[in-house]
């Protein structure tokens, strides 16, 4: 079957739940070619711009993503954003199906008063500065003070603690950014309180992500045996479900752990939940009001000068395409785009877009692969794109001034922060300033 014959697909956002899509569809035989479009010139979303750099291993899962954009009916266009570069009505145009996978990589706001200081952060915000993001806002303020709080109990708070309180040059041989090594190197922060609204077991971890925590070498960690006690309730969840049990063992395993005078110090803090952010024009504090169970509430009031809230993500709307405010997804079943009653026919959505910010990269695979299902149980009733030529669509964004990365431009800027990484010690180096990624990718 020539492109022109087969089915297209295009998908939006070439992140884990995008690359799984692709994945899952390139195996359906009508199906000729997939185009993955990008906002940012690399690929990859959250693999590269949110597993945190010391996690290596979690990132080796794009060598599997790679193969994909080899396979010859897989292309990729990087620094193309739908809704401005290209809309909805282009891709229904030139596609027979289009995937939304585009995240989300907002923060929820934490509404209290003082959240707006200088000081306070979103989750997003500095995992995508130590990341390298090049839409990123730049660094948080690590200077103003000794102490940090980072709120929330999920995997997001415990990447954010362990960056904040492992020493800088350990970060050498990952792909942090040498502007962001520098600035973590300066960081004045010595106390990091990770603040849980609930206790122990209510808690998101996952149990090798939480003891990470135990085993740095710069940082002793801290917690109080009585924040540890379980209710009856708690007592039964840890004692039947495994990652529960786990995590409240490991945390255990801490309390009566003597600290051994290292630089850092983690203080984990249930039962706290912030009520106000002190401060004129920066943070001086944070109000806490702790209620264990069984014991009357107190109000606390924290010394910080950086909070960061790691409270969970949220996802923006595509232009065009139905949203549901509230839960922050677009309305779906299945992965079927839905507004209303009406199905609204060869338009899908996978990951994060379509369930909100949960699960780890490999729960995209299934995710996917449902979306994709139900994709292929519908492609043959679709109605079929109205532009045949494969190429037309490289016409309209060179029409337009698009100066979109494709996949050889992307190999270019992929060999030079390998070059990069050789200098430093490390596998690779990231290039966060997207001008500079351009001017690599684009000689
Ligand atoms: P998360 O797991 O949903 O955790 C969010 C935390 O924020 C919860 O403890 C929640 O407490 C708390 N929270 C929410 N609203 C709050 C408020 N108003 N005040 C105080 N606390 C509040 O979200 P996440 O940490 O952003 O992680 C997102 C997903 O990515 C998760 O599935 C996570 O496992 C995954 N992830 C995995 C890794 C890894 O595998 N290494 C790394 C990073 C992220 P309540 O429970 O009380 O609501």
């Amino acid at each position: 079957m020539s492109p022109d014959e087969g089915r297209r697909i295009a998908v939006v956002g070439a992140g884990p739940a995008g690359l799984y899509a692709v994945q899952a569809a390139t195996a359906l035989p009508d199906v000729t070619g997939i185009d993955v479009f990008d906002a940012l010139p690399a690929p990859y979303g959250l693999v590269r711009y949110g597993v945190a750099a010391d996690h290596a291993k979690t990132k080796t899962v794009v060598r599997v993503f790679r193969q994909l954009f080899e396979s010859g009916t897989v292309r990729f266009f990087g620094n193309v954003t739908v809704g401005t570069d290209i809309n909805r009505a282009d891709l229904l145009a030139h596609y027979d199906a289009v995937i939304y996978a585009t995240g989300a990589r907002h923060d929820r706001a934490l509404g209290v008063p003082g959240d707006h200081l200088a000081g306070s952060h979103g989750a997003a915000e500095m995992v995508s500065w130590y990341s390298g993001h090049p839409e990123s806002s730049g660094p948080p303020p690590l200077r103003l003070g000794t102490s940090a709080a980072v709120i929330g109990a999920g995997n997001v708070a415990l990447d954010i603690v362990r960056i904040l309180a492992k020493n800088a040059d350990s970060l050498i041989d990952t792909d942090m950014p040498d502007d962001v090594i520098a600035v973590l190197r300066d960081s004045t922060i010595t106390d990091i309180h990770l603040i849980a609204r609930r206790g122990p077991a209510q808690a998101k971890f996952t149990p090798v992500e939480l003891r990470e925590l135990g085993d740095l070498a710069d940082a002793d960690i801290l917690v109080e045996d009585v924040d540890l006690d379980l209710d009856a309730s708690s007592r039964q969840e840890a004692d039947s479900v495994r990652r529960v049990g786990t995590n409240v063992k490991v945390m255990t395993g801490w309390v009566g752990r003597p600290p051994m005078g290292r630089p850092r110090r983690i203080h984990l803090r249930f039962w706290s939940s912030p009520v106000e952010l002190l401060g004129s024009d920066h943070v001086t504090g944070l109000v806490l009001r702790r209620s264990r169970p069984g014991s009357v509430a107190v109000t606390e009031t924290l010394d910080v000068q950086l909070v960061i809230r790691a409270i969970g993500y949220e996802a923006r709307a595509i232009p065009g395409l139905p949203f549901d405010a509230d839960r922050c997804v677009v309305p779906n079943v299945e992965g079927r785009v839905v507004d209303g009653s009406l199905v609204l026919a060869g338009e899908y959505v996978a990951g994060w877009l379509k369930r909100g910010p949960s699960g780890v990269i490999g729960t995209n695979r299934s995710d996917a692969a449902e979306t994709v299902r139900g994709l292929a149980a519908d492609l043959s009733a679709l109605p079929g794109r109205k532009i045949v030529d494969p190429d037309a669509v490289v016409g309209l964004l060179v029409e337009r001034g698009v100066r979109f990365v494709d996949w050889e431009a992307w190999l270019r800027l992929e060999s030079h922060e390998a070059a990069l990484g050789v200098a430093r010690g490390a596998v690779t180096v990231k290039l966060s300033d997207r001008a500079a990624m351009l001017a690599v990718c684009h000689p």
